[in-house]
């Protein structure tokens, strides 16, 4: 089935595209432009994420712990989230901003810190999101069903996911489950 893009908020959208056979979520910013003869259209900016269906899964199972956290804040305790959704993206929830982003380590650093490349939701923005996945995994169910790519068969085997560049990006920092 065809999937309509969902309007998160004025400029981003949640859409699915084929790309070389493999569907990719996409939480894209887009530009909107009118043409010569006055017909509107919009076109996705590199402002944004997209996943792979195991990435996908990744992000989904960390949807119920991120409500949580934002239930925390909203009772008054300032609890911050931060999960790993697989290559060098993250998840992280902190002051009420949701962010889904690319996490780099600089030279002779341990850390990985965010860099400028993903999105960043409001909590208002996060559940217009979570209405537009219900209606992406009505179009496609079986983006509900995939496998993050950690629970692969091979990855019960430590060593093999250590080995896995997916779930452990970085040369010298160990990412853990
Ligand atoms: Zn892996």
């Amino acid at each position: 089935m065809i999937f309509e893009p969902v309007i998160i908020c004025k400029d981003t959208l949640l859409s699915c595209i084929e790309f070389k056979g493999i569907e990719y979520v996409h939480i894209r910013k887009h530009k909107s432009f009118k043409d010569i003869e006055g017909v509107e259209g919009h076109y996705p900016t590199k402002k944004g994420v997209s996943f792979t269906p195991a990435r996908w899964a990744s992000f989904l199972s960390s949807i119920q712990a991120v409500d949580a956290k934002i239930r925390e804040n909203e009772a008054g305790h300032n609890g911050q989230y931060k999960q790993h959704i697989g290559g060098g993206i993250f998840l992280t929830l902190d002051n009420r901003q949701i962010n889904i982003r690319r996490f780099t380590i600089s030279d002779g650093e341990t850390d990985p810190i965010p860099s400028s490349c993903g999105i960043c939701l409001s909590v208002h923005q996060w559940s217009n999101l979570k209405k537009g996945i219900l209606a992406l995994h009505h179009a496609k169910p079986y983006l509900k069903e995939t496998t993050p790519c950690y629970r692969q068969e091979d990855h019960y085997e430590p060593a093999l996911l250590r080995q896995c560049r997916e779930c452990n990006p970085y040369e010298n920092v160990q990412i853990s489950f």
